[in-house]
C-alpha cells in the first residue's frame, strides 16, 4: 500500500503523480524505486504490448546491488541469466590479451549478471504490476512532449496508439524514453543528430557449449573487427548447452553517415556471416556459432553527444534518454538502474520537487557524459586498439606488447570512471537507506 503524501492543500501526490515516459529497464526501475519510497507514479509506454525483446545484456555489480535493494532477488536473476565469472580479450591468433575475474570472484560484494534483456525487462514489469497494480503501466501511450505548468508541475502530451491524444498533469516528468527520446528532443532542440562512429553490429543467440569458465565474456579479434560472446543461461543439464549471446562487429567507412533506414532491423545471417569466414580455432567455431542462431538483428553502434544538463525545471532525463552510450563498457542498462536509484535518493532527500531533479542532475550528468565519451573511445576494448597500434594485432606474448601493469592500470581507470571500482563500491553506503520514504515538500 502506497502511503499518501500531501502535496498541496487538498491535493495529494496520488492526484499529481510522477509521470514516467518509457517503460524500458530505466523507466521500470524508476517506477519500482518511486513505489518503494512511497511516491505514486505512472509509466506511459509507447508499445502496445510488453514482449521480451532483445538479447544479452550485462548487469554490473553496482546495478545488481540496486536490484537487490529493490527486492529483486538472486533467485529472480538466476531465472533470467547467470552470474558472470570472467571478462577476457583474446587476439586473432587465439592468445589472451587480458582477462580478469568478474563479480563475486573479483571481490565485489555483489555478482555481475549476464542476462537476457527481454526476460529481465519482463521481470521488472511483472514486479511493478504485482506491487503497484496494473494501472501503473499504460501501454500504447507515446509521450510526444511536455508543458511546464505555471504554478508547479508539468503536463505530459501523449499520443495513444488508437490515434487519440491525452494531456495529463504530474508533479514531475521523467524522460526514460530511450535513445530517440521525445522528451530530450524538446529539452534540447538544437542537439546534434545521433552519432555513428562506423561500427556495425549484428546480434543473436545460439545454443552452444560455454567455454573457459563457463560464464566468460569474451571479446575476440581486433579493434575494427571482433566477436563478443557470453552465455546468458546456465547449461541445460540434459544437453550441456547454454544460450550464448553473440555480437559480431565490423567497422566501416562512416564518412557518408548511416544510410540504411532505421536503426534496428532483423537480417539474414548470410548477409553478414562472410565477414567471419575462417574464424575457426579448436576451441571456437565462429561461423557455426552464427549459423546456429534462429535470427539476427543488425544495428549500428550509436550514441549521442553529452548534453550540459538533463533537467528542465520539473522534467528530467535518465537512462538512454540522458546518456545513450556504446555498449563497449556493458554498462548502459546498469547505468539506467543506477540512475533510477540516485534519482530516488534525491527525491528522498529533497521531496518530489525540481530541487531533487537538480541534485540528481548535478551528481550524474557530468561524470556519466565522460563515460559516454570513454565508451566512444572503445571503452575497455581500448586494449585492442593498443594491440593493433603496437603490433598489428599479432603477438606471441602479450607482455611484450602491453606490460601487465599497463593493462591493469588501463582497466582500473575504466572501472573507476564507470562506477564499478571494487573497493569504492563495496564501501559505499546504500544509495537509498532501508525503509526510506520521500520527504513531503516543505512549502506545499
Ligand atoms: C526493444 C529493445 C531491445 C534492446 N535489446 C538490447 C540488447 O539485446 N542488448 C543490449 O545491450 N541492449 C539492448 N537494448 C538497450 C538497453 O535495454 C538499454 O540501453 C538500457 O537498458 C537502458 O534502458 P532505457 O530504459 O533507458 O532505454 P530503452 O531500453 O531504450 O527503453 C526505452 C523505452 O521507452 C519506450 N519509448 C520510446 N519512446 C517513447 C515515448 N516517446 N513515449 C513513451 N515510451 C517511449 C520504448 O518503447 C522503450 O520501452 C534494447 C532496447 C530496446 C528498446
Amino acid at each position: 500500500m502506497v502511503p499518501t503524501i500531501f502535496w498541496s492543500r487538498g491535493i495529494t501526490l496520488k492526484d499529481n503523480p510522477v509521470i514516467i515516459a518509457g517503460g524500458g529497464i530505466g523507466g521500470l526501475a524508476t517506477a519500482l524505486t518511486l513505489h518503494q519510497i512511497g511516491v505514486p507514479c505512472v509509466v506511459y509506454e509507447a508499445v502496445r504490448e510488453m514482449r521480451p525483446l532483445g538479447v544479452g545484456i550485462n548487469m554490473q555489480p553496482n546495478a545488481v546491488r540496486e536490484l537487490y535493494d529493490l527486492g529483486v532477488t538472486q533467485a529472480d536473476l538466476d531465472r533470467v541469466g547467470l552470474p558472470a565469472r570472467e571478462w577476457a580479450l583474446v587476439g586473432l591468433n587465439g592468445n589472451d590479451i587480458y582477462s580478469e575475474p568478474r563479480g563475486l570472484l573479483a571481490g565485489y560484494n555483489w555478482p555481475q549478471y549476464a542476462v537476457h534483456r527481454g526476460q529481465l525487462h519482463m521481470l521488472l514489469h511483472d514486479k511493478l504490476v504485482e506491487r503497484a497494480g496494473p494501472d501503473a503501466v499504460r501501454l500504447g501511450h507515446r509521450v510526444s512532449g511536455y508543458r511546464k505548468n505555471a504554478a508547479s508541475g508539468v503536463t505530459a502530451l501523449i499520443e495513444r496508439a488508437d490515434g487519440s491524444s491525452l494531456e495529463t498533469a504530474g508533479a514531475l516528468l521523467v524522460g526514460a524514453d530511450g535513445i530517440h527520446s521525445a522528451v530530450r528532443a524538446q529539452m534540447h532542440p538544437a542537439q546534434p543528430p545521433i552519432h555513428w562512429g562506423g561500427a556495425l553490429m549484428w546480434r543473436g543467440v545460439t545454443w552452444g557449449k560455454p567455454i573457459r569458465t563457463g560464464a566468460s565474456f569474451v571479446g575476440l579479434g581486433t579493434h575494427r573487427q571482433r566477436m563478443v560472446f557470453y552465455p546468458i543461461s546456465p547449461p541445460d543439464p540434459r544437453t550441456g548447452l547454454s544460450m550464448i549471446n553473440w555480437i559480431a562487429e565490423v567497422t566501416l567507412d562512416n564518412s557518408e553517415g548511416w544510410k540504411q533506414s532505421g536503426w534496428f532491423r532483423q537480417v539474414a545471417i548470410a548477409d553478414f556471416a562472410h565477414h567471419f569466414d575462417g574464424w575457426v580455432w579448436d576451441w571456437l567455431d565462429v561461423p557455426a556459432l552464427l549459423r546456429g542462431a534462429d535470427h539476427a538483428f543488425e544495428n549500428p553502434m550509436i550514441d549521442r553527444d553529452p548534453i550540459p544538463t538533463w533537467q528542465d525545471g520539473p522534467v528530467v532525463l535518465m537512462g538512454d534518454a540522458a546518456h545513450p552510450m556504446y555498449p563497449t563498457g556493458s554498462n548502459g542498462g546498469s547505468q539506467a538502474i543506477v540512475d533510477a536509484r540516485v534519482l530516488g535518493a534525491a527525491i528522498v532527500e529533497h521531496g518530489v520537487t525540481p530541487a531533487a531533479l537538480e541534485a540528481f542532475d548535478k551528481k550524474l550528468c557530468g561524470p556519466i557524459g565522460q563515460v559516454v565519451l570513454r565508451n566512444r573511445g572503445a571503452g575497455p576494448f581500448g586494449l585492442l586498439n593498443m594491440v593493433d597500434e603496437r603490433c598489428g594485432g599479432t603477438f606471441d606474448n602479450i607482455d611484450d606488447v602491453i606490460p601487465p601493469k599497463e593493462r591493469a592500470d588501463f582497466m582500473a581507470g575504466y572501472k573507476a570512471a564507470a562506477g564499478f571500482a571494487i573497493e569504492a563500491l563495496n564501501k559505499a553506503p546504500r544509495t537509498i537507506p532501508d525503509a526510506a520514504r520521500a520527504r513531503a515538500p516543505q512549502n506545499a
